[in-house]
C-alpha cells in the first residue's frame, strides 16, 4: 500500500514539501491541509510589492493545476484540530477524522500582540497574510501618519515600503539600538542611518505604553508620557510559534516544535519544518527557530529526503535577504565579535559588501545591491576557502575570479 502524508499548513514549507516529495516518490498519497482560502504562497511579498500595489497572485507558488497534475490533494480552508500519534489519525475542524503514515507539520507562525490598553482599536494592525498586506495597503494613503511598532526586518520594510506611498512613517524600537543580534548589530546601524536619510523617524529605547482613540486609533501613547499622533499603527514585534497542535499531542515543544537535524520530533512518525521548527543544535546545546524563506525551501526539502531515506543535503550558510527602499540586502553566513571586517566598497555607495572574517575564511558578508555576488561568496564561505582580504576588497577585481574551481 502507497504511504499516506499528510501534510498540515498549506504555505511554503507544506507546499515544496508536498513537491519534494513527489520528486522523490511517485506512489505516495500526498494530502496538504491548509487554514488559509487562497492557493499556497509566499510572503516576502507582503511587505514589498504587494503591499506597494502588486497583485497578490504574484506571491502564488503553483498554479491550482500544478496540484492536480501531481496528484496531490490540496484542501485548502481547513484547518486542523488535533492528531493522536498514537492511532494515527487527524481530526478537522469540522469533525472530518483522517488517517496517515506520516505527518508533517508546517504551520507556521502568527504575530505577536501588542499587550496595552487600545491594542485591539480599528487602524490598529499585523502582517503576516495576502489579507493582512491588502488590508495595510488600503491604509497607506499620501500623508497617512503611519506609527509602526518594532524594528525588526519587518517593521523596516513596513516603513520602506509606507515612504514610497508618501506616508509620514515612525518607527518605534524598545532596544537601544536596530536588529542588534545580526551581525552584531552592524547592519542595524547601517539600516538606522538609512531610514533616517529617508524621513523615517526612527525611535529607538521607546516603549509604547497605550494606543489611544475612540474606535478608531488617533495616537500612540509612549512610556516617556509623549504622544505620537497615528492614522495607521502596525505592530511588528514578531512571532508566536502555531506548536499548539503539537503540544497537545504531546510532541515537545518550545516556542517551536522541537526537531532534529532530519526534522523528526518527538513523535514516531511526526516531522515539523519551517517556521513552527525549532532545531536542536547539539554543538552548541541549544535550539534555534529560524523564520527565513530559506529555511522553509531547505527544511521542505530536508523532510522529504528523511521520509523517502534519501541522503541529506550538505549544511551551508543561511541566507536572508530583505529589500528596503531602493536597495536589496543579503546576508550570508554570521559573525563573531572579534572577526575582522573587510569591505569592499564603501558602506554610503549604493552597492557595496562587508566580509566578517576568521582566520582567513569567511565566516559571514553583507551584500547591498550586490546580489550577482552571492553564489561567490557563499561557495568561500561553504567551502571555508582562505582567501587574501586585499584581494576581497579591492571592488576591481572579481570576486569570482578568487573562487577555487
Ligand atoms: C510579511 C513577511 C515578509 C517576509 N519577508 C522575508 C524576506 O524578505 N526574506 C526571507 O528570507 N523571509 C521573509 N519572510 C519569512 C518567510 O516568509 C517565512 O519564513 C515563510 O513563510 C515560512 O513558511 P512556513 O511554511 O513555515 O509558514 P507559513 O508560510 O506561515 O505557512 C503556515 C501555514 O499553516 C497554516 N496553519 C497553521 N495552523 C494550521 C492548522 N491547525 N490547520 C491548517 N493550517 C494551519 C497557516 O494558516 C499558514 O497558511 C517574510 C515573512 C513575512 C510574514
Amino acid at each position: 500500500m502507497s504511504q499516506r502524508i499528510v501534510i498540515v499548513g498549506a504555505g511554503q514549507a507544506g507546499a515544496r514539501t508536498a513537491a519534494a516529495l513527489r520528486r522523490l516518490d511517485d506512489t505516495a498519497e500526498i494530502t496538504l491541509l491548509g487554514e488559509e482560502q487562497d492557493l499556497p504562497y509566499e510572503r516576502p511579498p507582503l511587505s514589498k510589492d504587494i503591499l506597494n500595489g502588486a497583485a497578490p497572485s504574484k506571491a502564488t507558488i503553483f498554479p491550482h493545476a500544478w496540484y492536480e497534475e501531481h496528484r496531490i490533494a490540496l484542501r485548502s480552508g481547513v484547518r486542523v484540530a488535533a492528531f493522536d500519534s498514537r492511532t494515527k489519525r487527524l481530526s478537522l475542524g469540522d469533525g472530518e477524522s483522517l488517517p496517515y503514515d506520516d505527518l508533517v507539520l508546517a504551520t507556521g507562525v502568527r504575530p505577536r500582540l501588542l499587550d496595552v490598553p487600545g491594542a485591539t482599536l480599528d487602524g490598529v494592525l499585523t502582517l503576516r497574510t495576502i489579507g493582512d498586506s491588502t488590508a495595510l495597503s488600503a491604509r497607506l494613503t499620501a500623508g497617512a501618519r503611519v506609527v509602526v511598532i518594532g524594528g525588526g526586518f519587518l517593521g523596516l520594510e513596513i516603513a520602506a515600503t509606507a515612504v514610497a506611498r508618501q506616508c509620514a512613517v515612525t518607527v518605534i524600537e524598545s532596544g537601544s539600538e536596530l536588529l542588534p543580534r545580526i551581525f552584531g548589530g552592524f547592519l542595524g546601524r547601517y539600516l538606522s542611518d538609512l531610514h533616517r536619510e529617508n524621513r523615517v523617524d526612527v525611535r529607538t529605547g521607546a516603549t509604547v505604553a497605550a494606543l489611544e482613540g475612540h474606535t478608531a486609533v488617533e495616537a500612540v501613547r509612549l512610556a516617556d508620557g509623549s504622544l505620537l499622533a497615528a492614522d495607521v499603527v502596525v505592530v511588528a514585534i514578531g512571532a508566536v510559534a502555531n506548536d499548539e497542535l503539537a503540544r497537545a499531542a504531546g510532541a515537545e515543544c518550545a516556542d517551536g516544535v522541537l526537531v532534529d537535524a532530519q526534522a523528526r520530533t518527538s513523535l514516531p512518525s511526526v516531522y515539523a519544518i519551517g517556521d513552527v521548527a525549532r532545531q536542536r543544535v547539539h554543538r552548541l546545546g541549544e535550539s534555534v527557530r529560524v523564520e527565513s524563506w530559506e529555511n522553509a525551501e531547505l527544511q521542505a526539502q530536508i523532510v522529504a529526503n528523511t521520509m523517502t531515506g534519501t541522503a541529506p543535503a550538505a549544511d551551508a550558510a543561511p541566507w536572508f535577504w530583505t529589500d528596503q527602499y531602493d536597495r536589496n540586502i543579503q546576508m550570508l553566513g554570521g559573525r563573531e565579535a572579534d572577526d575582522l571586517i573587510v569591505m569592499r566598497g564603501e558602506a554610503g555607495a549604493p552597492s557595496w559588501c562587508a566580509f566578517f572574517v576568521a582566520d582567513g575564511a569567511i565566516r559571514g558578508a553583507v551584500l547591498v545591491n550586490a546580489g550577482r555576488e552571492r553564489r561567490h561568496v557563499k561557495r568561500l564561505i561553504d567551502t571555508r576557502q582562505r582567501i587574501d582580504c586585499a584581494e576581497i576588497g579591492n571592488a576591481q577585481r572579481p570576486l569570482a575570479s578568487l573562487t577555487a574551481h
